[in-house]
């Protein structure tokens, strides 16, 4: 019992920042996404894409959030873009207060989407707000068409599914309509995108659903 006590007060005082974080955030009229998923779903190519596929339609900028090393940064950086890097030091998940002070150094940069790629881990980012309109969770094909049952509190709490790596689908024996059956069995209202960052395809649709969101948070 002292265990979930402790973790609730935690949960609690991060919720009061994240509140204060989804207030500035709409106060500057962003749209904020948080990418979680498994590693190596492929989240910082996502970023990269997203990027890239947006360009001439919404600016984007992004918090990137890693245990260590400031490598996703640097990939984000090239495209020149707002960036700034969370190094976590072991920490398994972002947090708002680590939001609240990466987003001071993006404050006076101009753009209408904010991405927060969170760290690689499917179970606590779900527990924790961090002031986000949407969690955005990331899945790719390697992962198996049973992941959503394995980690259903994600999938619940997230408003977007990315379906990612769809070029392999004839290399594996992911069956992508039993994934899309299990993840709806978990959270209805999800909206699926299917996608390659490799070859592009699915990119232009997800770009189009961000851009109708923008500037309405
Ligand atoms: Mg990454
Ligand atoms: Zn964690």
């Amino acid at each position: 019992m002292p265990v979930i006590t402790i973790e609730r007060k935690v949960l609690e005082k991060n919720d009061v920042i994240a509140n204060q974080n989804r207030e500035k955030f709409k106060s500057k009229n962003l749209f904020v996404m948080n990418f979680v998923s498994s590693p190596g779903s492929g989240k910082t190519s996502l970023v990269e894409k997203t990027i890239e596929f947006s360009r001439g339609k919404f600016k984007i900028g992004v918090i990137e959030g890693d245990v260590q090393t400031n490598l996703d940064a640097e990939r984000v950086n090239k495209f020149n873009v707002p960036v700034v890097q969370i190094v976590t030091n072991g920490g398994c998940h972002l947090e708002a207060n680590l939001v609240r002070d990466a987003y001071k150094n993006l404050e006076n940069e101009d753009f209408d989407v904010l991405i927060i790629e969170n760290v690689g881990n499917l179970v606590c980012p779900s527990s924790y707000d961090l002031g986000e309109d949407i969690k955005v969770v990331i899945l790719s094909t390697t992962e198996g068409d049973d992941k959503p049952l394995k980690y259903p509190a994600m999938f619940r709490n997230a408003s977007v599914l990315i379906i990612n790596k769809i070029d392999l689908l004839p290399y594996l024996d992911c069956n992508i309509e039993e994934m899309k059956k299990n993840a709806l069995s978990i959270n209805q209202q999800l909206k699926i995108f299917e996608v390659s960052c490799k070859t592009g395809e699915g990119l232009s649709e997800w770009i189009e659903w961000i851009q109708k969101n923008v500037g309405k948070s």
